[in-house]
């Protein structure tokens, strides 16, 4: 991946926004954003030189939050329109954000298909097992029985099994990371940017005013480096074994990674050779002859 650096590099500040936030004392949305804020930095990426994307939710607010280019777009349509831009200009560090309702039930289509197609883009999932924007509503991602806001008998369906699903799909890049844990998301997010391929960060975020079962302090408790115990990222077994188990301790980290597979961009064929990129080609091309009867 060619990411444009400049050897001054930028500071926090240059990433402020004058937006005031607006989410909830203590919630993990903080950490994530200041995370994602001092991964830019440290990679020495100007907020001019990356795309930040962002869904509808509570972490999509992030999108006012931030210095820089930013997109927001539909519910569950951010993968779409992140992949797009990558393609019309590879040298962009693109980074696309989603959250667990939107990702595992509007959009899980285009989740599928961004793994399967290796696009070289980040996507965060910020985790908060239900809808916090729309006041608490169960998502794909919430334990069976858990009582939530619409739901005070519990959630009758079982929860979708995301990282089980995430590798039946066979990824190149899976880390899963902690709202609280700020400086090991930085990490993670680092390594997710230096990716060739497609790169799914999961973030367990803590959601106070919502989420009452996978607290601050219960992720706190559980949650452990695996890059501290010698865990080896290229076992794809092993990888999914620690991502899926979550019963008695939560793996976090880069869980698995695979540099050898061949993103989107380079496989396609009229790309081959090609020293320039699409958003430069289109500048030069003449495209009136697409439609004489308006000239
Ligand atoms: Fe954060 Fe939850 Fe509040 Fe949304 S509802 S801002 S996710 S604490
Ligand atoms: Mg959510």
């Amino acid at each position: 991946m060619s990411i444009p650096l400049d050897s001054s590099g930028p500071q926090m500040k240059d990433y402020a926004s004058s937006q005031m936030c607006t989410w909830c004392d203590a919630c993990g949305d903080y950490g994530i954003w200041t995370a994602i804020k001092k991964a830019l930095v440290e990679l020495k990426i100007h907020p001019w030189q990356a795309l930040l994307c962002f869904d509808v939710g509570c972490h999509g607010n992030m999108a006012d939050k931030l210095n820089g280019y930013r997109f927001h777009g539909l519910h569950g349509r951010v993968i779409p329109f992140a992949a797009g831009a990558k393609i019309a200009n590879r040298t962009l560090p693109v980074i696309a954000v989603g959250g667990d309702g939107a990702s595992f039930s509007e959009g899980v289509g285009h989740l599928v298909h961004a793994i399967r197609s290796n696009y070289p883009i980040v996507f965060i999932l910020h985790n908060n097992a239900n809808y916090g924007l729309t006041t608490g509503q169960a998502s794909a991602l919430t334990p069976k029985g858990q009582k939530m806001n619409v739901s005070p008998n519990g959630i009758p369906e079982r929860m979708l099994p995301s990282m089980d699903f995430v590798f039946s799909l066979q990824p190149t890049f899976v880390a899963r990371g902690f709202s609280g844990d700020i400086p090991q998301l930085t990490g993670i997010l680092k390594e997710a940017i230096a990716h060739r391929g497609f790169a799914f960060v999961d973030v367990l975020q803590s959601c106070p005013t919502y989420n009452h079962f996978a607290t601050h302090d219960y992720l706190l408790e559980h949650c452990y480096d695996v890059g501290k115990e010698g865990h080896d990222a290229k076992n794809f077994e092993k990888a999914r074994q620690l991502a899926v188990d979550t019963s008695q301790r939560i793996a976090t980290g880069v869980l698995y990674r695979d540099e050898d597979v061949p993103d989107f961009c380079e496989e396609l064929v009229p790309r081959k050779g090609k020293t320039t990129e699409l958003i430069e080609e289109v500048q030069s091309a003449d495209i009136t002859r697409f439609y004489p009867e308006f000239i």
